[in-house]
Parts: structure tokens; C-alpha cells; sequence
């Protein structure tokens, strides 16, 4: 339930009611925005019904929310929400752009990446320490050896770094050493480790799974909201369909549908989405032009002997080229990318 409060009710109204909505076993999650302050409320509405709050002073209405999913929903804030993540805006009118390897292999190839594209206005480090992999046998990742190379090489060259969790047992070690905690689509459903990544504090980049319905993946971004933790980043990177041309089909649609039915950010992974370097740019282009707030790129220095995707990854002076025709396309749809640097 949303109740909205009367125009200029007075903050003692607006307190009364928060006080209510909690004694009757609800959580209250206030917003003031610029018109109109509201309180949405998390609870279960069969066991005390929030409607007869209509009658308390300064309220003017009390209103279902209709979607499953509370505090992701547009009924709950109808404004588009700018993160910031570790100073990054991220939902505004500067695209966000997160690129390195898959997987976090050397330190000098890890710092050779992230020089690059951070030369080219990237804004984040991307890499993985704990990786998901289809087989057991799979290179699994560096764990915390890869944590310290990332933020070494974040630290050294001003990026910020995204990086999976896998587990909930290795929360609060990925957390101290980055910026940003990334769900993989393996994951998206998985409510143990949604619970500890909304708790940890940290911002969350959520992927969708590729095969979880749009519906599904919100309510698992709820899972995060619910934790008290509003820094939720979507990102679609791909869903599970007949085509075998493609690793994935890349769901573009998902792009405006998400934008209509939440107020989070949205960006789009066109690597894991194409599974082929040689799609990655046309489909970073129509990312951007059909209303992403960014892009997650795989970008190697070596892609033929990188440990995963390698045939996804893009060689910086590729990345390079796809950044110069990002920034026309960001400009023909109102939207900035950071300048190169140097
Ligand atoms: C990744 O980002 O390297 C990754 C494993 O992505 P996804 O979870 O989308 O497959
Ligand atoms: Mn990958």
C-alpha cells in the first residue's frame, strides 16, 4: 500500500502515520519527493488492513500497490532513480560503462585493461574472482588473489570495481575490496545470497537470469530492496530462446518494459548477451539507443588465451572504436559518455 500524504501536511502528521503503519507490523519506507510525500508499506495486508488510515489527519489517500513487487515499482516512486555508486552516478543522463575480462587472470594483464579503458572514459572495472562456471572442472576464478588485483589496479587507475559473489560465506570478504557487488544470472534467483548482497550495504549489479521473466527478475530485486538497500543496478544480459546462432538472445525489449514498470536503472551486457565479439558493437549501439543507462562490456587484452568468454571479449583497440561511435549515439538520444582521458 502507498499512502500519500496531503500537500504541506505537517511533519508531526506525517510521523503519526509512519508510527501507525509500523504498530500495525508493516515496514515504512518514507519518500519525500518534490510534490508530494508518501510512505510505502511492506507488509501483510490480509492480517491488518492499512485502508481505515485514509480517515487519520493529513492524509489524502491510501492506495494498492498492484504489482508484486513493492519497492522496485514505479507506483512506489515514479521519478527514475540516479545511484551513486561510490561517487558514479549511475540512472542519469551520463552513461555508465563497466568493461574488463570475464575473469581477473594477472596482475598485468588485469592493470594493462583497466588502463585502457579507463583512457577511454570507462567508469568501472569489471572482472571476476569468483566465477560461476558451467563445469567443475572450469577455471573457477583466483578468489581473494583476484579481489587484491582488481583493487590494486582500480586503486592505481581510478576506476571503480564490479565484481561477483557467488556465496554468502564470501560477503564480507568481496566485500572489503570492492565497490560494487554483481549477481550473476546463474544467481538471480537465488534468495540466500539476495538477502546477504541487499545486507551488505553495498550496491548491487543484478543480472537477469536467462530464463527468469521480467516479473520474476524484479521480485528479485525486490529481494534486495526489501534488505534495505535502494542502490540496485539491472542488468540484462541475454535470455535462454531456440536460437543457437548467438550464445544468448538478447532481450532489448526488456530495456523499455523495465524502464515502465520501475524507477531502478537498467544497463544491458551485450557480451554475454551476443556471446561473440563480432555482434558486441551493433548491440551496444542499439543498447544505448533504446534507453540503457549503460553498458557491461568484456574487453581482453588477449581474448584467444583469456581463461573464459575470450570469444565474447573485445581487444581494447576495439574498445576504443566502439566508445568513439557510443558517444553519437548517446548524443542522439539526449545522453553523455565520459570524455577519454589524457
Ligand atoms: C560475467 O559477467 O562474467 C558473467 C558470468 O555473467 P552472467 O552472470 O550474465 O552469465
Ligand atoms: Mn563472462
Amino acid at each position: 500500500m502507498i499512502i500519500v500524504m496531503e500537500p504541506g501536511a505537517p511533519q508531526e502528521r506525517f510521523e503519526a502515520v509512519c508510527h501507525r503503519v509500523e504498530a500495525l507490523g508493516y515496514r515504512a519506507y518514507p519518500i519525500v519527493g518534490v510534490e508530494r510525500t508518501v510512505v510505502a508499506c511492506v507488509g501483510h495486508e490480509d492480517k491488518s488492513p492499512l485502508q481505515p488510515l485514509e480517515s487519520m489527519a493529513g492524509v489524502e489517500a491510501v492506495i494498492p500497490i498492484l504489482k508484486p513487487y513493492k519497492l522496485v515499482s514505479r507506483e512506489w516512486k515514479k521519478e527514475r532513480s540516479v545511484l551513486d555508486v561510490a561517487g558514479i552516478k549511475v540512472g542519469g543522463p551520463e552513461l555508465v560503462v563497466m568493461a574488463g575480462p570475464c575473469s581477473v587472470e594477472t596482475e598485468e594483464s588485469v592493470l594493462e585493461v583497466a588502463r585502457a579503458v579507463k583512457a577511454d572514459g570507462a567508469q568501472f572495472l569489471r572482472g571476476g574472482a569468483f566465477k560461476p562456471r558451467t563445469s567443475p572442472y572450469a577455471f573457477q576464478g583466483l578468489g581473494e588473489d583476484g579481489l587484491k588485483i582488481l583493487r590494486a589496479a582500480a586503486d592505481e587507475t581510478g576506476l571503480k570495481i564490479v565484481t561477483e559473489l557467488v556465496s554468502p560465506a564470501d560477503t564480507d570478504l568481496v566485500c572489503q575490496y570492492t565497490d560494487m557487488i554483481q549477481i550473476g544470472a546463474r544467481n538471480v534467483q537465488n534468495f540466500a545470497l539476495l538477502r546477504c548482497a541487499g545486507a551488505s550495504g553495498k550496491p548491487v549489479l543484478l543480472k537477469r537470469g536467462m530464463a527468469t521473466t521480467i516479473e520474476e527478475y524484479l521480485m528479485a530485486a525486490e529481494y534486495l530492496m526489501a534488505e534495505g538497500n535502494p542502490n540496485v543496478i539491472l542488468c540484462e544480459r541475454g535470455i535462454r530462446t531456440f536460437e543457437t546462432s548467438t550464445r544468448f538472445t538478447l532481450d532489448l525489449n526488456a530495456i523499455p518494459v523495465i524502464r515502465s514498470r520501475t524507477h531502478l536503472p537498467v544497463i544491458v551486457d551485450p557480451s554475454h548477451g551476443t556471446g561473440h565479439w563480432q555482434y558486441v558493437a551493433a548491440m551496444s549501439k542499439a543498447d544505448i539507443a533504446a534507453g540503457a543507462d549503460g553498458l557491461a562490456i568484456e574487453v581482453h587484452q588477449d581474448p584467444a588465451n583469456a581463461s573464459s568468454d575470450g570469444g565474447q571479449s573485445l581487444k581494447p583497440a576495439k574498445f576504443t572504436a566502439l566508445m568513439d561511435e557510443l558517444r553519437r549515439v548517446a548524443a542522439a538520444v539526449d545522453r553523455t559518455l565520459p570524455a577519454k582521458q589524457g
